[in-house]
């Protein structure tokens, strides 16, 4: 993702500078305000001018782009003067209901508006709230683009509006640690290993029941506390989530291996999660009902009672907690990176039904954009997504699928699916199929599609590097590798001590 936001924000310095000074020269000097528009070069220039002290001159010279010291305390100004120029720029902002502009000046000269209270400037702290999820999605999107340094100045500024908030909190440790986690950094040279996992059990009772879909779920899922156990073991055994974009970039030449540097001691691994959609088969077992994002920005999990009662949460599938998670330990995480959800589109993607029959439905459209909003915001908070096939039709299984019938489905998981999730060049296939090197159908997604990593199933195999692309094998965490073949999790976790007695009940 490419961030342009420093330089929005310079601009937004210049822009604050100019209007310093024009209103400083129309409270000072009035109508002579065209006349010393061309000298005009500082607030501060033009208040010596103007024969007026400039307390504001410290809070105007530091650019807001500079990286702060590192420390968790702002550098204090020296006893702060009553500073009427900053109060009634800030006063005129607010008046106006800009927003942007009176944040941007609380942040520049906070300390002589805290002199004064936050109480005595009508609107300050509606300013600040209509502003802060801009400001904190601002916070993840450099996080996610690596860029720590702006990343901690933004997060400094808001921890002035909120000194005590758990969101800014939570970021605070973490984006630290993966500023400084590459000093003294070694080269991982061994394959990358793999897990997947679906959508998580939350309501045991109503899962393991006995009924039709039980056996299934009991195989090929795990539940919460599975999950969240594997984690602690996972970290507790060195583990941390890598971006399989740190594997390879891509020139014009095709892809190219890049070296991947890891703490020393630490080993890599990355996760994915398939078939989140909530399809409907799951809707009477406990699973969400859609994703969608909360007061803080959490993408959250939209639970439905047994009586219908509908209830945002954060722990009602694998992404609130691994998001948790890593929160609460970032050095489970490179730089923050998440894992791969891997998506479908034959009944749409994170509970929005987007599917091609489902275009003259009414409220298509509001569907379309509040799924292509929690795509993006999961991108924010360092998740990554793959194509899993349109319809995971069991035809697939083959390699020896019709071609026709792959091309489509290729064809419109491209075209309904990828424009809501963003750039995807990951292919995870559906029933972990593997194609061989010379089957037209992988040449497809790699010279046709763009994909540039294939990730068929196959337990504990090594990654490869096909003719164009990146060939990563994925291990199962599931149930039935966690009871019936635990060897295979061994170099992961004890699966005796993941496994969920609620299985046995
Ligand atoms: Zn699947």
């Amino acid at each position: 993702m490419r961030i342009g936001g420093s330089r929005a924000q310079r601009r937004r310095t210049a822009g604050w500078l100019a209007a310093a000074g024009l209103i400083l020269v129309a409270l000072t000097v009035g109508p002579t305000i065209g006349d010393n528009a061309p000298g005009r070069a500082s607030s501060a220039e033009a208040a010596a001018a103007a024969g007026t002290p400039t307390p504001t001159s410290t809070a105007v010279a530091s650019t807001p782009t500079a990286p702060p010291e590192p420390t968790t305390t702002p550098t204090p100004i020296p006893t702060p003067r009553p500073d009427p120029l900053t109060w009634a720029l800030l006063e005129r902002a607010l008046a106006d209901r800009d927003w942007t502009e009176a944040t941007f000046i609380y942040d520049e000269a906070h300390e002589l508006i805290e002199e004064r209270g936050r109480a005595a400037f009508p609107n300050l702290e509606l300013a600040m709230a209509e502003t802060y999820p801009d400001r904190l999605r601002r916070v993840d999107q450099l996080t996610t683009a690596r860029d720590f340094d702006d990343a901690i100045a933004e997060l400094d500024r808001l921890l002035r509006w909120y000194p005590g908030r758990p969101a800014l909190l939570d970021r605070h440790g973490a984006i630290r640690h993966w500023a400084n986690q590459l000093d003294g950094a070694v080269e991982w040279t061994d394959s990358v290993p793999h897990l997947f996992i679906h959508s998580l059990i939350t309501d045991t009772d109503r899962v393991f029941d006995g009924d039709y879909s039980d056996a299934g779920y009991r195989l090929f899922m795990i539940t919460q506390l599975e999950f969240e156990r594997a984690l602690e073991q996972l970290y507790a055994n060195d583990y941390l989530l890598v971006d399989v974009h740190d594997l390879y970039r891509v020139t014009e030449a095709g892809i190219e291996a890049t070296p991947l540097l890891l703490p020393a001691g630490k080993r890599p691994l990355v996760l994915s999660i398939d078939d989140v959609s909530y399809y409907d088969y799951m809707a009477p077992d406990g699973f969400p009902d859609r994703l969608e994002i909360d007061s803080e920005l959490n993408v959250a999990t939209v639970m439905t009672d047994v009586d219908g009662t509908e209830r945002l949460t954060l722990d009602g599938d694998a992404m609130p907690i691994l998001d948790r998670f890593v929160w609460d330990h970032p050095e489970f995480s490179l730089g923050g990176a998440k894992g791969i959800i891997a998506l479908t589109g034959y009944e749409g993607v994170f509970g929005y039904d987007i599917s091609i029959d489902q275009v003259d439905e009414p409220d298509f459209a509001q569907r379309r954009t509040a799924a292509e909003q929690v795509a993006t915001r999961l991108r924010e908070l360092g998740w990554d997504f793959a194509s899993h096939s349109y319809t995971h039709d069991d035809a697939l299984r083959s390699p020896n699928v019709a071609y026709g019938r792959f091309v489509y489905d290729s064809d419109r998981w491209n075209e309904d699916i990828k424009p809501v999730l963003g750039d995807v060049d990951l292919y995870i296939s559906p029933f972990g199929f593997d194609l061989g090197e010379t089957n037209q159908r992988l040449r497809y997604l790699v010279d046709q599609m763009g994909f540039n990593a294939f990730m068929p199933i196959s337990h504990n195999t090594d990654m490869s590097w096909g003719d164009g692309y990146l060939r990563m094998y994925r291990t199962a965490l599931d149930g039935y590798m966690l009871g019936q073949a635990p060897h295979l999790l061994a170099a992961f976790l004890d699966a005796e001590t993941v496994i969920d007695e609620a299985r046995f009940r």
